[in-house]
């Protein structure tokens, strides 16, 4: 038996908490019943400074029944950072906690099969959709690029996971060892290693309330992704400072040529090739400075550099 948390960042949404809490209760007596999560297991709501009357609802929940908690942010601090919290907060105190949207568009029946990959020897298991029918075309085909554009920019994130996963005491321990503050969370969890699985979901559509990820804040989050997780935009820049170098090679061999044949208008070649040249340099230079700048950016997010999954050897383990 599992001892089970749940952390679910809440902002602003007094219109599905109470339909989520029912939902999640039932879930967990079920499991409960089963004997597939312990009686101690808690329902962990994370409200992200929320204006509405979220706060209040989730204290009337604590008070009605203790298996419900909640912590409050002083303010908001964003999706990730709210979820990142809850996991740091509960880590210690569960044997593993599943992650999972206020608005329950995850499903929630997918706790039993990442609960028994979890007991196979699963430290983290990721909940993956498997159609994306519910959403729009827009944010289908925005969503898509984003994962392969971070994959070819290599941040290996798993294709179509959102923030919807179980992970187990000993990888939130691990994870805890990743300090930084610009965080990704889930391009930052495989980084951790250890066994990991993957469970299919059909993604539902939001109980009520409206989305609180506009397209703004999804942008923000791509953008997020991508600079924390790589220095592959700095790397292009040199590379294109590297080939515009090269093209201004040709271009001043062909220019000294067409000189020296007589066919050039004169002050044609010499002001082209300091043009292309001087063009390529500097973008050069300015990538290689950005080449320093990455590894400074890498070197303070004082990532662990190893995390070791056993030690054979030692007998009293
Ligand atoms: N959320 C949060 N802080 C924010 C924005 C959103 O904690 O600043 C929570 C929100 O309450 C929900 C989850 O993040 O539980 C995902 O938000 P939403 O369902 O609106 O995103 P979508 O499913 O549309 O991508
Ligand atoms: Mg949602």
């Amino acid at each position: 038996m599992t001892k089970l948390y749940l952390a679910i960042p809440c902002y602003n949404e007094e219109e599905v908490l109470w339909d989520s809490a029912e939902k999640l209760l039932d879930k967990y007596y079920d499991l409960m019943n089963e004997r597939k999560i312990t009686e101690d297991s808690k329902i962990v709501f994370i409200d992200d400074g929320s204006k509405d009357l979220t706060w209040s609802i989730i204290r009337e929940l604590h008070r009605q029944n203790p298996i419900f908690q909640g912590i409050k942010l002083t303010r908001n601090r964003g999706h990730q950072n709210a979820l990142l919290c809850g996991l740091m907060t509960l880590r210690s105190k569960a044997d593993a906690v599943i992650s999972i949207d206020a608005d329950l568009q995850d499903d929630i029946n997918v706790f039993d099969e990442m609960l028994e990959q979890y007991e196979a020897g699963c430290d983290v298991v990721y909940g993956v959709r498997s159609k994306r029918a519910t959403d729009t075309f827009f944010k289908r085909f925005t969503a898509e690029s984003f994962y392969k554009i971070l994959n070819k920019m290599g941040a290996k994130v798993i294709f179509n996971h959102a923030d919807f996963r179980l992970m187990s005491r000993r990888a939130l321990e691990a994870f805890s060892l990743y300090r930084e503050t610009n965080i990704f969370l889930r391009g930052m969890v495989p980084l951790i290693g250890y066994k990991s699985s993957v469970v299919k979901y059909e993604r539902a559509e939001r109980l009520a309330g409206e989305s609180k990820y506009p397209l703004k804040k999804m942008l923000s989050l791509a953008w997020e992704g991508i600079t924390s997780l790589s220095i592959q935009p700095i790397r292009m820049i040199t590379w294109l400072g590297l080939i515009i170098f090269i093209i201004s090679m040709v271009m001043i061999i062909y220019s000294l040529i067409s000189f020296f044949v007589g066919s050039a208008v004169s002050g044609w070649a010499s002001t082209l090739c300091s043009i292309w040249a001087l063009g390529g340099l500097q973008l050069l230079a300015i990538g290689i400075i950005g080449e320093y700048i990455g590894k400074i950016y890498m070197e303070t997010k004082r990532r662990p550099r190893f995390i070791i999954e056993t030690y054979l050897g030692d007998e009293d383990e």
